[in-house]
């Protein structure tokens, strides 16, 4: 018996079993960003569709193919590039705020459409971006039958790195880089950490990096699909109160009036759609610049 529990590479009578026995969906996302020169720059979603894949294979579901394009650029993400990544080639996979969490909505219509009792999205990608995941899920609940959850990856592990909560959450630093290393190793080299002292920004690595330990990453891991069992088990409990006798998918024209009328009015509240201060936007001669302002009219 296979032990497969990614959507693309199931064959149907695998999902349906799996369907039947956990109807739980599992989005991973993430986006490719400098990750220091000792991560793969897919770190957020391969460590998000990493967790994903081991929540299901200890407490079922079905993991959709991870979505590797997220929010960045705009707002304080372009203030948080210019300062640690610099002038470098970023090979970023950026969205705009407003189509990522359009894109969302999309996703979770076919989830639902399909019949799923839980969606679960897990961002490994950090910021505000979670934050608003959660208020967008909190305005689709009542449009759906299907009990909804986001989070960032790091709500699951609050113990952290050193089991005591003080290192939580960073960027390509001990935490990043040790969830990486255990769960895709090949995507981690510790012989491309630059010299020590080396001036430089490397290319947004975390300070703690160095620290990183693949069997710390592996507890940590352990730890964050503890917690998605639990919260995945609570979702189908939900579910299971208050399903509807009858449930109907809603149209691509459905989901596009409950965007331009539910969620629309809302999305200038979103954090992400936060302009900097005048004084913060990065300057002429920097990359950053280009999308650092939110478009009239988006937000
Ligand atoms: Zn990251």
């Amino acid at each position: 018996m296979r032990d497969e529990v990614r959507w693309e590479r199931m064959f149907p009578d695998e999902l349906e079993a799996a369907f039947a026995k956990c109807p739980v969906v599992w989005l991973p996302q993430g986006l490719c960003e400098p990750h220091g020169p000792q991560n793969a720059v897919g770190l957020d979603a391969l460590k998000a569709w990493g967790v994903c894949v081991a929540a299901a294979k200890q407490h079922g579901g079905i993991v959709c193919p991870p979505d590797f394009w997220h929010v960045h650029e705009t707002g304080a993400y372009a203030t948080w590039a210019r300062d640690n990544i610099g002038e470098a080639r970023p090979w970023m996979t950026a969205m705009p705020v407003w189509m990522h969490f359009k894109i969302v909505t999309y996703q979770l219509r076919a989830f639902d459409a399909l019949g799923f009792h839980a969606a679960v999205i897990l961002t490994g990608h950090y910021g505000p971006n979670w934050l608003d995941l959660k208020k967008l899920l909190g305005i689709l609940q009542p449009h759906f039958a299907m009990r909804l959850y986001g989070l960032p990856d790091y709500e699951a592990c609050p113990k952290g790195f050193d089991g005591q909560g003080k290192h939580v959450a960073d960027h390509a630093g001990v935490v990043e880089t040790s969830l990486l290393w255990a769960l895709r190793p090949e995507c981690v080299d510790v012989s491309r950490f630059p010299a020590e002292g080396e001036p430089g920004k490397h290319f947004a690595m975390g300070k703690s990096a160095r620290m990183a330990d693949r069997r710390v990453g592996e507890r940590m891991v352990a730890d964050e699909v503890e917690y998605l069992g639990r919260k995945a088990g609570e979702l189908l409990g939900e579910y299971a109160k208050h399903a509807p006798a009858e449930r109907k998918p809603l149209s691509f024209a459905e989901i596009e009036r409950i965007w331009a009328e539910v969620v629309g009015p809302q999305l200038p509240k979103f954090k992400c759609m936060e302009n900097v201060p005048a004084e913060q936007v990065p300057a002429e001669d920097s990359r950053w610049r280009l999308n650092c302002r939110i478009p009239e009219g988006m937000g």
